[in-house]
């Protein structure tokens, strides 16, 4: 009797701890830069995640750049209020706000932010430096140790259109999840570098949906930017994708409600 009652102890317990460690929503929908559009917010705000994680989305993607000294900051354009974001200090490019308000958001404080709650993944995109490949690199490098910093490896997923950066990802961390944006890969070359899926622009997916087919048989997961055309949701929804990354999630959920 007590190893019945210590066994259905320890199941519950397993239970429980199974369920507390992920709560993430599976619904595909990736909100575009955080959700802003609907909502007249800047994109890659806080505010944009906050948006995000209230709709409940599966994921909130955001971009990085790295500035002249090497700090990690969150923001779609190689520039921020006109200053060059590679070849401009954090501190100057700080001086200028986003128009809500907010400061240009440090990857700590957007990590800091998206881990206070466990259902919305933190979809982190590696901006390509366009000083050079070393760079990406490097930006690469150090978007792993914030990462690991923070312990927020079970909410970030990567992407990025720097293959180099990519492959430095999955060499730093193997667990990673990374899929690549660019679309001149096939799914057979990404599964033998380690990538955890592609994550293709709309368009070219339209013209190659047997990559579509090749990447779920190889077991790699498929996304697709930036798909805000009820059309094209559809369609994708239709051939399985795993993802959508779209700048209206509302309209998503609508589709997928319907379904
Ligand atoms: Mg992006």
């Amino acid at each position: 009797m007590n190893k019945l009652l210590l066994f259905a102890f320890l199941f519950c317990l397993i239970s429980f701890g199974a369920k507390s460690q992920d709560n993430f929503s599976k619904n595909k929908v990736i909100a575009h830069r955080g959700a802003w559009k609907a909502q007249g917010i800047p994109q890659n705000s806080l505010a944009s995640l906050e948006q995000a994680v209230a709709l409940q989305c599966e994921g909130s993607e955001f971009d990085v750049w790295m500035t002249a000294d090497g700090k990690l900051v969150v923001n779609h354009d190689a520039d921020h209020e006109g200053l060059d974001i590679e070849t401009t200090t954090f501190k100057e490019l700080r001086k200028h706000k986003l128009p809500n308000g907010e400061k240009i958001p440090t990857v700590e404080e957007y990590l800091k932010k998206g881990i206070k709650q466990n259902g919305t993944k933190l979809i982190f995109e590696i901006k390509p430096s366009k000083i050079s490949t070393a760079r990406s690199e490097e930006l690469a490098t150090k978007s792993v140790a914030a990462v690991q910093k923070l312990k927020a490896e079970k909410w970030v997923d990567y992407i990025t259109f720097s293959y180099e950066a990519g492959l430095k990802v999955i060499e730093l961390d193997p667990a990673a999840n990374v899929a690549y944006l660019m679309g001149n890969k096939s799914p057979k070359e990404l599964k033998e570098a380690g990538f955890f899926g592609f994550d293709y622009n709309i368009k070219l997916l339209r013209e190659k949906p047997e990559w579509i087919k090749e990447a779920k048989d190889l077991g790699l997961t498929v996304n697709s930017w930036t798909v805000n055309n009820p059309e094209d949701m559809k369609w994708l929804l239709d051939q399985g994708a795993d993802f959508i990354t779209t700048d209206e999630p509302e309209l998503l959920f609508e589709i997928l409600g319907k379904r």
